[in-house]
């Protein structure tokens, strides 16, 4: 394979670079040599996105529903949560790969269908090798969201795992216009917390999922089991099921290099987009796009700012402390987060956008003594490390 001189190398073409071509074709960057590395051509995994956003979003031609209101089962009954002007918002990866494709067509970005295996960066440029120690790309900068563990290790780590079902009733079941966020009675693990969802596209249709936040997935049986019987509890007569979504993402106090040398920057999951207590990731992927192209519009380096303040970090790191020592249980701190606040707040702050009194704000509606003792074991730890 002859070597390929660019300025910029996307390595792994799955949501951070997609939503990057995006925004860079969006910004109109031209006169880049861009080219991406990934060595699926088109099976970039198939996921299903939401994220909250406003009354208008750049997604909106691609969106497969929004929501101005949804629903939240927690210990306390049933709360609708109403969050006009804001919106819950479901794309799925499809419409956003074909957008990329159609941006790095317009970029004249050149695909190199190989497995990254080494970035070997000599402070002015990076050279992409393969498996084998061949040299497959030279770029001024490399932007790598391929999968990695974080570069040491959190005081906890759990995983936000899941199954979905989309489904499809032949008669009407669901009501299009409330999604359900967040449905605590399902039953809940030995260790670790437990929710159901539902994101109705229309009457008929819509992805139905079972998620945990533990330290560890279940087996086939262990989804399928739950997933039935969250059918049930919801009431819903037999749905056929169309297709299935399954993952797991990290939710960990443990730090993701987001610069590991001069010229290679990490993006994504492995940039450290991924929120700690949620799994959200989504929106902080989409910042990030934005501050890139912004920054290469104006001339300046592919270097986004940092997806969450540390004092959000810090917070999540509390608050996965507190449910995974059983402090707090998950049910009832979501519960209280998002009652006791303007939806508004807690929105922003899940996007990592809220300002310090804001924070105050949200501290005082989770339960205060056992989130002090879980911010004084967290304390001790970082000292004895
Ligand atoms: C099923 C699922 C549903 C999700 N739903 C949501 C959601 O609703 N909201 C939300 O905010 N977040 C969600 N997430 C989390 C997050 O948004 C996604 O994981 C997102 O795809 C992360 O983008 P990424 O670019 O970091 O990783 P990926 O999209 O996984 O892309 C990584 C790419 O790297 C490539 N690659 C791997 N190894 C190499 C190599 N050696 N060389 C070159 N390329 C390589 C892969 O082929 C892949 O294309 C979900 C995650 C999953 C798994």
């Amino acid at each position: 394979m002859a070597l390929v001189d660019v300025d910029l190398a996307l390595i792994g073409y799955g949501g951070a670079t997609s939503l990057l071509l995006d925004a860079l074709d969006r910004h109109g960057v031209r006169g880049l040599r861009i080219a991406t590395v990934d060595p699926v051509e088109t099976a970039r995994p198939h996921r299903t996105w939401a994220f909250w956003t406003g009354p208008r979003d750049a997604f909106d031609p691609i969106l497969d529903a929004a929501w101005s209101h949804v629903d939240l089962y927690g210990p306390g009954g049933a709360q609708r949560l109403e969050l006009a002007p804001m919106r819950y918002a479901m794309v799925r990866s499809g419409p956003v790969f074909a957008r990329a494709d159609e941006a790095a067509d317009r970029l004249g970005v050149q695909a190199v269908r190989a497995s990254a295996a080494a970035l070997d960066d000599d402070g002015t440029s990076v050279t992409v090798r393969d498996a084998g120690g061949a040299a497959i790309v030279r770029a001024a900068w490399a932007l790598d969201s391929r999968p990695t563990a974080p570069h040491r290790p959190g005081r906890t780590f759990w995983l936000q795992h899941f199954r979905g079902w989309w489904v499809r009733a032949d008669r009407d079941v669901f009501d299009p216009s409330s999604a359900i966020l967040m449905d605590f009675r399902t039953p809940q693990p030995a260790h670790g917390v437990s929710f159901g969802y539902v994101l109705p596209t229309g009457p008929r249709t819509g992805l139905i999922e079972y998620t945990e936040f533990s330290p560890a997935r279940l087996d086939d049986a262990g989804y399928e089991t739950a997933l039935r019987s969250y059918l049930k509890l919801l009431d819903l007569p037999e749905l056929a099921v169309e297709e299935v979504e399954d993952g797991a993402i990290p939710m960990t106090d443990a730090p993701f290099a987001r610069r590991p040398s001069p010229r290679v920057v990490r993006l994504g999951t492995a940039g450290g987009a991924t929120r700690p207590s949620t799994g959200y990731t989504f929106s902080a992927m989409r910042r990030q796009a934005e501050g890139i192209a912004a920054a290469l519009a104006a001339g300046g380096d592919p270097v986004p700012p940092a997806a969450y303040p540390r004092r959000h970090l810090w917070m999540d790191a509390v608050a996965l402390r507190a449910w995974d020592r059983g402090l707090v249980a998950a049910p009832a701190f979501f519960e209280r987060l998002f009652t006791r606040n303007p939806p508004g707040r807690v929105l922003r702050f899940l996007d990592g956008l809220t300002s310090p009194a804001e924070e105050v704000a949200l501290m005082g509606s989770t339960p205060l003594l056992p989130m002090a003792r879980a911010a004084a074991g967290d304390l001790l730890a970082r000292i004895v490390r």
